[in-house]
């Protein structure tokens, strides 16, 4: 680790990755070895939890080529130099805005998406210029592997290295200075990341998690609403940060909503969803064991069916669990989603104000000023009106938490900024010298307290 970081400093020190050809040809590299390796990349995440191959390449490395493709397309544009007003306590002068590059960035992903949350980062911080470490998930091994063998191959490890492990590694690592840290994961583990960071002053991202209230009113298009929350929450088997974690339906429309997810939920995976290949499994032991345990007791509507031999939980629907119980205390992250009735707008707030900001926020309704009304009343990272999770596909929009669910978005041109220090330059001319700012100050007092209008 020493040595990698040491070749990392002396390798940033030498000004090569400040070149904008060597940054292009950097990400094209990667992006040839991930479009060669894709079916590759598909059999490792289905290795790790049997994730559908239509879901790997949609959600995994598409959306890294995406990445790829618009930050080679648009590098040169974002990294010149922007022109700003002078001052005129300044003149004459030019003055500008630079990115730069911080330095080493240290990315730690999970396994939840273990392929696209890994690399996304990672190329928005090669675009910037600077070097990379990259930790993926232990809890994510096949992925894990072919992560590193693919970055191995296509960077020497002085530009962008990947460590393998699980927390003592994260933890070494973490001990180490860095000049920018990207962290996906628990907000536990983003306390951890961000204390760590403060010893060294390092400015961190934090791609947190969350409760995601997913609100359907009396006036939603019931059936459009129940596909698009369906598909939102058991794609990936629920093991998405931006799932509708818990339902806040009308209670005029309850039964209906409940109906119509059943049926969809027939229609994506069949009548018996263990033997779809559309379905994916629970990633790890231990967060399969704590979801199974978490139904015990509660009032299902749907599903509900386990196997231990593969980690396997069906696409289940929980009437209205009690609010104490571990399904409306954590963040769910599995197929397990609760249906609860509200009566009125009160009730809202109850449910979504007893929890920390989360990630993501849905509302489906008709009615313009309750969609206005419910998109500025919570704070939460991003959402959508009349869908789930589809925000996170629309690169001009910055994906990223607020609190306790994170800080920072990134995403197209918003993870180049994220990545840069934007320098602030002035370049004055010599020719003119106001001497009216030296002292000994020769200007009326009266005059000085006119002085903002300059600035
Ligand atoms: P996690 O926090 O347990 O682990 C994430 C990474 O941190 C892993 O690489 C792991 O090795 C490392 N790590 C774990 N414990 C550590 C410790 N004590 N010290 C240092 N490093 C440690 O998260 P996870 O279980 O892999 O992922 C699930 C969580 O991630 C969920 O809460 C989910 O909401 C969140 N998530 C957020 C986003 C987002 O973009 N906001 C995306 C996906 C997942």
């Amino acid at each position: 680790m020493e040595d990698l970081i040491q070749k990392q400093n002396d390798f940033f020190a030498s000004q090569q990755t400040k070149d904008i050809n060597f940054r292009k040809q950097s990400l094209q590299r990667l992006m040839q070895e991930i479009k060669d390796r894709e079916d590759a990349i598909c059999d490792a995440l289905y290795a790790d939890f049997k994730k559908p191959k239509f879901e790997a390449l949609a959600t995994e490395t598409q959306l890294v080529l995406a990445e790829l493709n618009y930050a080679i397309k648009n590098i040169s544009k974002w990294s010149s130099p922007t022109p700003v007003e002078t001052s005129w306590t300044n003149f004459p002068s030019k003055d500008w805005i630079q990115p730069e590059p911080y330095g080493k960035v240290l990315v730690i992903s999970p396994w939840n998406y273990p392929f696209m949350l890994a690399l996304a980062p990672v190329v928005g911080a090669i675009a910037a210029g600077n070097t990379v470490v990259l930790k993926p998930s232990e809890l994510s091994p096949n992925t894990s592997k072919i992560i590193a063998e693919i970055i191995t191959k296509v960077f020497p490890r002085e530009h962008v290295g990947v460590v393998e492990g699980g927390v003592e590694v994260s933890q070494e690592l973490l001990s180490k200075k860095w000049e920018y840290i990207f962290f996906t994961g628990s907000t536990r583990v983003g306390q951890i990341v961000y204390k760590s960071a403060a010893e060294h002053l390092t400015p961190v991202t934090l791609e947190l998690g969350g409760k995601n209230p997913c609100i359907v009113d009396e006036s939603a298009q019931i059936k459009l609403a129940a596909k698009r929350i369906a598909w939102g929450k058991f794609i990936n088997a629920g093991q998405t940060c931006l799932a509708p974690d818990y339902i806040l339906v009308h209670e005029s429309v309850k039964d209906l909503l409940v109906e119509q997810l059943k049926q969809q939920i027939q229609q994506f995976y069949g009548e018996n969803v263990e033997t779809s290949p559309d379905f994916a499994r629970m990633a790890t032991a231990k967060h399969y064991q704590e979801l199974k345990e978490s139904l015990k007791g509660q009032k299902l509507l749907f599903g509900g069916e386990c196997n231990d031999t593969d980690q396997y939980i069906s696409p289940t629907l929980v009437d209205a669990p009690d609010r104490q119980s571990a399904l409306m205390t954590g963040e769910i992250f599995g197929p397990i989603l609760p249906i609860i009735p509200y009566t009125t707008e009160a009730d809202l707030d109850r449910y979504i104000l007893s929890h920390a900001e989360p990630l993501a926020l849905y509302v489906f309704s008709r009615k313009g000023d309750f969609q206005k009304k419910i998109m500025s009343r919570y704070r939460f990272g991003g959402g959508a009106i009349n869908d789930t999770v589809i925000h996170i596909s629309n690169k001009q929009l910055p994906f990223g938490g607020v609190g306790q669910s994170g800080m920072g978005g990134y995403h197209g041109k918003h993870s180049f900024e994220l990545f840069s220090h934007h320098k602030s330059v002035v370049k004055r001319s010599n020719w003119l010298d106001v001497p009216l700012r030296y002292a000994p100050y020769k200007i009326p007092i009266r005059w000085v307290k006119k002085i903002r209008h300059l600035f």
